[in-house]
């Protein structure tokens, strides 16, 4: 998808040569590496920048906030984790918009991709709960003779050619027949109730 190049080219995309950073030293006090990587100074960038190397520019980059068009109750969760010490938040809004405008923008630790995996992880946790039916629903697929599905309209197609073959008219007025699509029926409503 397009999104996920964007953010994997804004990932990288604030690693500078060394010619344009002249070969400067990391601004950490006492850190002897390379700064070849830049930060923003200020929310907006307009200050410049600072120069840091990669362990520096993460330990810069933790204090902004990453998560601000997260819903609020992922980012709470995640803000909450013992692992990460978030120093700072920034109000909501202006400061993603900046980060997403601005390719040189360093996200060395792939937070951007992170969030993406976890909005998959749930999407298949979501999956997988709904694919935990009940006994009554068990019993109504198999009486329909049809896999487990949520696909509602898939359900519905299918039990429309059972009623069909079933109808009392079409298996003259066959008493086994009727009852067939009797628990057909039943099954059916069952399945309508508990997945719509
Ligand atoms: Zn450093």
């Amino acid at each position: 998808m397009a999104r996920t190049q964007q953010k994997r080219r804004t990932r990288y995309g604030g690693r500078i040569h060394f010619e344009e950073a002249n070969a400067r030293p990391c601004e950490k006090a006492g850190c002897l590496e390379l700064g070849e990587f830049r930060a923003p100074k200020s929310r907006d960038g307009a200050d410049g920048y600072h120069l840091f190397c990669l362990e520096h520019v993460r330990e810069y980059n933790k204090s902004y906030n990453y998560f601000a068009d997260m819903p609020e109750e992922e980012a709470a969760s995640f803000q909450h984790s013992a692992a990460y010490g978030h120093r700072q938040t920034w109000p909501m809004g202006h400061r993603t918009a900046t980060m997403r405008a601005d390719a040189s923008f360093t996200d060395p630790f792939g937070f951007a991709d992170e969030r993406a995996e976890r909005q998959a992880a749930k999407e298949a946790e979501k999956q997988r709960q709904r694919r935990q039916y009940t006994p009554e629903q068990r019993d109504a697929f198999r009486t329909l003779d049809i896999d487990p599905t949520d696909d509602l309209h898939a359900l519905k197609r299918h039990y429309k050619q059972l009623v069909k073959r079933f109808h009392p008219d079409a298996n003259g007025g066959d008493r086994r027949a009727e009852d067939r699509l009797k628990n057909i029926n039943q099954a059916f409503s069952v399945l309508n109730a508990g997945l719509s």
